[in-house]
């Protein structure tokens, strides 16, 4: 027997997998992973993996950075992790003040829970708590956008629209208001982003006109919606948003998690806007990938509204266990010293555009409908058909022939339902560019070549995170 499914098979005995259906491991190997460098990922019996998706988008300057295991070798021989009511520590202080600094002016108070779905529990309950503290118990509700994704605990799943995570789930849900989405693939033929964009927020204008005495936030990705297929619209929208909630007195709630820390092509999305929301939601990228953390920064009208005497019961009693761990700050610290350092914004530049022409062949592929990107993003829609933009049935899980194909060669290529994306570490290099993109190419190949036989029980259910 292999290492490999030594391993693998240790794993299937115990473990239940995330955003799986462990039914499929009875045909599509388990992939054990011994160590990372870099890009790459190796497995136990010698092979690498280039790892295009970030390991679910969260690794930004490669695996086992020397700098950033450096800072978490210091930091654990110092503090490992105490608790943060009542008590403080040194990392954490320190990544406030430079989370503070590096964000849009007004952001000024961080408030840190331990992953990302909970950092969107933290920006919910906030706003609802700020309205109630000053005396607007009504505004209660939640404006999202259609085809979004907000993580998976019950109220950011209020707040997703990506039906294949939220459907089964529906009668645990919070009533929340659903306007389309600004996503620019359905956009008129002959229509710019822009334009499309902008004409697409007369929605948004119209629910905040009708609903904004019992809303208390709009909630957004902004310019990318990650896990509802990499779709992507124009900073425009963003602007006129903020200008509407402004107008009528709701929140604006920013989830950067997946597109924060230099994604989009900016430090964070918001600044191509120009613009500051009233809750910024950090983390993925925040720890380079390391440790799970999350920050939520907000205004201080908002932190001014439950700073009051303890009898009044207006603070904020929310908590984590691990709330601002030490060695995940850390981790933090050094990523943000390489942002600093390595000029990394500005060199994403050059990854960008050559993403840009190692993938430009696939827009006259004739099952791929659109190839788009923003900044370090790439996506590459597989289509039924072309002309009509028409999507090929999910039970086809053509996604998962790409995954299938790019293991073999040696890549980390997740599809999310029919969109093939590349959301690499900064690290790569122009050549390992080149190398996913002939891997892509080839695997979409395959997959569209193919008449497909639908093997699946009926009901059977592809998450969008599924490779399917
Ligand atoms: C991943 C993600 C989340 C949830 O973060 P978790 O750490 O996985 O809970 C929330 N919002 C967006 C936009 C994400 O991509």
């Amino acid at each position: 027997m292999s290492l490999n499914d030594h391993w693998m098979q240790r794993d299937l005995a115990v473990l239940w997998h995330p955003c799986t259906q462990m039914k499929d491991h009875e045909q599509l190997p388990l992939v054990p992973i011994k160590r990372g460098e870099g890009v790459w990922l190796e497995d136990f019996d010698g092979k690498r993996y280039l790892d295009a998706v970030s390991s679910w988008w969260v690794n930004v300057f490669g695996h086992a950075n020397p700098r950033i295991n450096q800072r978490i070798k210091d930091q654990v021989d110092q503090l490992e992790h105490v608790i943060l009511a009542g008590f403080s520590h040194a990392p954490v202080v320190e990544l406030s003040e430079r989370l503070v600094k590096m964000t849009p002016a007004g952001l000024d108070r961080v408030f840190y829970a331990d992953n990302g779905s909970s950092c969107i529990e933290v920006a919910l309950k906030m706003s609802f708590h700020y309205w109630l503290n000053v005396g607007q118990p009504a505004k209660k509700r939640f404006i999202t956008l259609s085809n979004s994704y907000h993580g998976e605990t019950v109220a950011a799943m209020s707040v997703g629209d990506v039906s294949l995570f939220t459907d089964t789930y529906k009668a645990l849900l919070l009533d929340t208001l659903k306007v389309p989405s600004p996503d620019c693939f359905y956009r008129p033929e002959g229509m710019g982003w822009e334009e499309h964009s902008r004409a697409m927020f007369a929605h948004m204008e119209q629910c905040l006109a009708e609903h904004h005495r019992e809303v208390a936030a709009v909630i957004v990705e902004p310019l990318i919606q990650g896990a509802g297929g990499m779709r992507m619209y124009h900073p425009i929208y963003l602007r006129l948003l903020r200008e509407a909630c402004d107008r009528y007195g709701v929140h604006l709630i920013h989830d950067e998690i997946a597109v924060g820390f230099g994604r989009t092509g900016t430090m964070f999305a918001c600044e191509q806007a120009g613009i500051r929301p009233d809750f910024l939601c950090l983390s993925k990228a925040l720890t380079g990938g390391y440790l799970p953390l999350a920050a939520c920064l907000t205004t201080d009208t908002i932190y001014q509204a439950f700073y009051d005497d303890y009898s009044t019961l207006r603070a904020f009693l929310h908590s984590h266990s691990y709330t601002g761990n030490p060695l995940a700050c850390a981790a933090a610290l050094a990523t943000l010293d390489i942002f600093e350092q390595d000029g990394v914004i500005e060199a994403n530049r050059q990854l960008a555009a050559r993403m840009a022409s190692a993938t430009a062949h696939l827009a006259d592929h004739p099952h791929v409908a659109e190839v788009r990107q923003t900044g370090m993003a790439l996506a590459v829609e597989m289509v039924q058909d072309k002309a009509s933009k028409t999507a090929y049935p999910w039970q086809e899980r053509r996604g998962l022939k790409v995954y299938q194909h790019a293991l073999q060669r040696g890549a980390l290529l997740r599809p999310l339902g029919s969109v093939v994306y590349f959301l690499p570490p900064y690290v790569i290099t122009p050549e390992q560019i080149d190398f996913l993109a002939e891997v892509a190419s080839e695997g979409i190949d395959i997959a569209t070549r193919q008449s497909v036989s639908v093997a699946l029980p009926s009901g059977a259910r592809v998450d969008f995170r599924d490779p399917g």
